[in-house]
């Protein structure tokens, strides 16, 4: 049987250590942590997510401001606001939603956001540094990730870690995250060749293509350890990137959907909010 990476009850747990961690830094300096939230047009689930976000913030006595902007924004306009936030001695970490009307060049954007402020870990000099295993704040949902793998003491060196999928926010990080972690890593994407076969021969599988069950149950070892990072709604609730419906049987481990890798996106993202604004407070204090 295999066990659950329950990301919705670690996520609940280290919420309750932020609460406590987030009190300390208010003792100590008179200052609240402030998350400030980008959100460009009028997408509803966008909006749902931040929505969440500054939520998430709230309920561990952290504070968010929202920056609302119209869908016509320019990319000028998007960067000016981001320079704004990255002087505004309150703000502590900057969340830009992705994704940003097709007109903003969201890679521009995402990399005027400080060093020190890129609490969802977006920027190409944070991904660089990561990747160097240099500080930085990692990607939101694949450091989550990896909190949950380590959290359950899932072992990691020395293991093939298959990766579906390379976007910016998820597969690339990841990948190199389990690479830093010792595993062995394989990439796969849209133009990989004869992609079961691949999976076939992962001791961990990572799921971040964005299709419905795309990843077969029958192409999972035995054993294997399989992280699901897509959400689709259904009428049953949701279903990931990879065919769950018994994998209790195949798995060693495995996330559930919902209630496995996306709530570790978002505790992630706060944690790394706390994090900003404990150094901030160790440099001046
Ligand atoms: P994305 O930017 O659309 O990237 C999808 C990746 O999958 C691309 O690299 C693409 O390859 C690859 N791909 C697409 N079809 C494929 C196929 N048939 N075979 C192999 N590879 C294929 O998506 P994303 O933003 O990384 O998100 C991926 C999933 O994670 C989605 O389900 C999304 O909802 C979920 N997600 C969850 C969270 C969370 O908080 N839980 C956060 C972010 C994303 P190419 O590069 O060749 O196009």
């Amino acid at each position: 049987m295999a066990t659950v990476l329950n990301g919705k009850a670690v996520a609940t747990q280290i919420e309750n250590e932020l609460k406590e961690r987030v009190q300390a830094l208010k003792d100590k300096t008179g200052r609240t942590p402030i998350l400030a939230t980008i959100l460009v047009g009028d997408d509803p689930a966008s909006a749902t997510y931040v929505r969440m976000k500054g939520n998430a913030c709230r309920r561990v006595g952290m504070e968010s401001i929202r920056v609302e902007m119209p869908k016509e924004t320019t990319t000028d306009e998007l960067l000016a606001k981001i320079r704004e936030l990255n002087n505004n001695p309150d703000v502590h970490g900057i969340l830009l939603q992705h994704p940003v009307p097709n007109h903003i060049d969201e890679r521009a954007c995402f990399d005027e956001i400080a060093l020190n402020k890129d609490v969802d870990g977006v920027t190409c000099l944070g991904f660089g540094r990561m990747a160097m295993g240099e500080r930085a704040y990692g990607s939101a949902t694949p450091q989550g990730i990896m909190h949950l793998l380590n959290h359950y003491d899932v072992p990691l060196a020395g293991k093939h870690a298959v990766v579906v999928g390379r976007s910016a926010i998820l597969g690339k990080p990841m990948a190199m995250m389990l690479l830093n972690a010792n595993c062995t890593v394989t990439i796969c994407h849209s133009k990989t060749q004869n992609l079961a076969e691949h999976v076939r021969q992962a001791d961990i599988v990572v799921g971040a293509v964005g299709v419905p069950e795309l990843i077969k149950k029958d192409w999972i070892k035995q054993g294997a350890v399989v992280v699901d990072a897509g959400f689709h709604p259904t009428d049953d609730g949701g279903v990931g990137d990879i065919e769950l419906g018994g994998i209790d049987e195949i798995a060693s481990f495995y996330t559930p959907v919902p209630g496995g890798v996306g709530p570790m996106t978002i505790n992630t993202l706060i944690r790394q909010t706390l994090e900003a604004g404990e150094m901030e407070a160790g440099k001046t204090s």
